[in-house]
């Protein structure tokens, strides 16, 4: 029971990974408040339905969080939307949502969360970065470039807030098996199921993540067993870098 007494912001929470924060987190003694576009369905002790590309949701979101559960310890920014494409074929809107999910709702809520964070005496921020933030593939530069982002405001946030007892860190997977993976093999015309394990024959380990490889590496970052990691990039590539 790691996160017992604590309280804890978790986005995209509907999503694979974050549903996977969620679970583990609850498990452990958290009292959670979840945000997804949709979140019926979830278990959780608040939640906070809504959409992130709404500025005001995201400002209001952490003290949302708090009112509910009484303290903000813990803000998992999970939430990230895929825009696939070279430059020539992305869109403006593809921009917009973005910058959006990617890079502006996560500023606009560790904005929020880290004063009061530091007021309830301290905690953790963990954002979902990805390794394509850190080393770009194929036929996603927006995703990569906010990704990057989101990398780079992480280290920032990590150093400029550590004196306020906001450890701020980032988890960058490669590929996890969830929906959004998913969801481009689909409109590969493949077989998900086909996809995912003929993509893990091919990395070292044998099998790409599940949702809770993830999840137990943001709940390291957000534990105290974290607590001299701040501004960090923990990458999650199953032995697969490539630099
Ligand atoms: P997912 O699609 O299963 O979950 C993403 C969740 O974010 C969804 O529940 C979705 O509803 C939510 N979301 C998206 N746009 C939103 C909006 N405008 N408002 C509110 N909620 C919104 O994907 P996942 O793989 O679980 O992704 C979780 C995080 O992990 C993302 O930030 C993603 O970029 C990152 N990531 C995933 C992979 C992968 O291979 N799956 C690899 C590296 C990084």
């Amino acid at each position: 029971m790691r996160f017992a007494g604590r309280c804890a912001l978790v986005t995209g929470a509907a999503g694979g990974i974050g549903a996977a924060i969620v679970a583990l987190l609850w498990a452990e003694g958290a009292a959670v408040a979840a945000t997804d576009r949709d979140t019926r369905g979830i278990t959780a002790e608040a939640l906070l339905p809504g959409d992130l590309r709404d500025r005001a949701f995201c400002d209001a979101l952490p003290g949302a969080a708090r009112e509910a559960l009484g303290t903000l310890d813990i803000v998992v920014n999970n939430a990230g939307a895929i825009t696939r494409g070279p430059v020539t074929r992305t869109g403006d809107d593809d921009f917009a949502l973005s910058m959006a999910v990617n890079v502006e709702a996560p500023f606009r809520i560790c904005r929020a969360a880290i004063p009061l964070i530091a007021a309830d005496g301290g905690g953790a921020i963990v954002n979902i970065a990805s390794c394509w933030g850190l080393r770009p593939g194929p036929n996603h530069a927006l995703y990569c470039a906010t990704k990057a982002a989101l990398a780079s405001l992480t280290q920032c946030m990590g150093l400029d807030h550590a004196g306020e007892g906001a450890r701020v860190n980032a988890v960058c997977p490669n590929e996890v098996n969830t929906p959004m993976l998913r969801s481009g093999f689909a409109r590969r015309g493949l077989d998900p199921d086909t996809a995912v394990a003929d993509l893990g024959r091919t990395v070292p380990l044998g099998r790409i993540a599940e949702p809770e490889d993830i999840a137990e590496v943001a709940l390291f970052l957000a534990s105290d067993a974290a607590r001299y990691d701040t501004g960090a990039l923990y990458e999650v590539t199953e032995g697969n870098r490539s630099d």
